[in-house]
């Protein structure tokens, strides 16, 4: 029914304006998610009746982050720096973490607006996790913001997030500088968990959502598997290495397609 909990008055953040579709909603409504309107939901509704990838894709993204995150728990990683965020709501970071080790902390980076006002809403009152609104183009404003939250200690192993973000990140930005920029600041030890779109995989289907994402506010640039394997440079990927989402250690039993999605985990050289 059009009237749930998530339409309340008292759930808009100051400034956000629930009449125009917000691609964080619209994803965070793929996810299951409940920071999202009934004009998001509508966009949803079309998208995936033309195209079911981008639901899919969103699911199996997120499955593959909760794995990530808990293989990075394993490894002692107890901080967060998650670039391209979204709203940390459904299976987020900070729930994954804090369910192995409450005083993990985790610092959340978006620089849509939208994203950054629901997210803060989301972490009121939690004084270990942060959504800051940042450019992940930008990578020395990110880092200075991020340990001028006090969360982080970037002297001792991180966990660095670029979760489905890398791809809006079009070349004449340089993706593999601004990797490179993040990747030299990690201490030993700190793990990188990356995923891709790539058009090495249902090629079809890809080009044309690149080509229906061109004209809008966030166009999205598909890249072959060198082009992304080159983005975690001298760290080294865990096993299996870069594969599409679903195939990173997945669950026993869990049996779906491929998305176009090329994922993988690595770690940063040294001890
Ligand atoms: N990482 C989450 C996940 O995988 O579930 C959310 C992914 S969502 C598809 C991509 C997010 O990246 C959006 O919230 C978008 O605003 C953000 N993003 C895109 N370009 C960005 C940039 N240059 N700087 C910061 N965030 C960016």
């Amino acid at each position: 029914g059009g009237d749930d909990a998530a339409d309340r008055p008292e759930r808009v953040p100051a400034g956000v304006d629930i009449t125009v579709p917000s691609p964080a909603r619209i994803y965070d409504f793929m996810l299951g998610g409940s920071h999202n309107f009934a004009v998001d939901r509508e966009v949803a509704a079309r998208a995936s009746a033309s195209s079911p990838v981008a639901a899919e894709m969103a699911v199996a993204n997120r499955a593959f982050l909760a794995r990530a995150v808990r293989t990075l728990l394993d490894a002692g990683i107890r901080q967060f720096l998650d670039l391209g965020s979204g709203i940390p709501t459904v299976g987020s970071v900070h729930e994954i973490a804090r369910a192995e080790d409450p005083e993990s902390r985790v610092v959340y980076v978006d620089h849509d607006r939208i994203a950054v006002a629901h997210g803060e809403q989301v972490l009121r009152g939690d004084d270990r996790a942060i959504a800051l609104l940042a450019d992940v183009r930008a990578p020395a404003t990110v880092l200075a913001k991020a340990a001028a939250t006090g969360l982080l200690d970037l002297d001792r192993p991180l966990g660095l997030l670029l979760v489905t973000t890398l791809h809006y990140v079009g070349d004449d930005a340089g993706p593999a500088s601004i990797m490179r920029r993040y990747r030299t600041t990690l201490a030993p030890g700190s793990h990188l968990v990356l995923t891709h779109l790539t058009d090495e995989i249902r090629a079809d289907e890809v080009a044309h959502t690149v080509e229906l994402m061109r004209p809008g506010p966030s166009p999205v640039f598909a890249r072959d598997r060198a082009a992304i394997t080159a983005l975690f440079g001298d760290f080294t990927l865990l096993g299996p290495g870069l594969v599409p989402a679903t195939r990173w250690r997945p669950e026993p039993g869990t049996d779906v397609a491929d998305p176009p999605i090329l994922a993988g985990v690595a770690v940063a050289p040294g001890t």
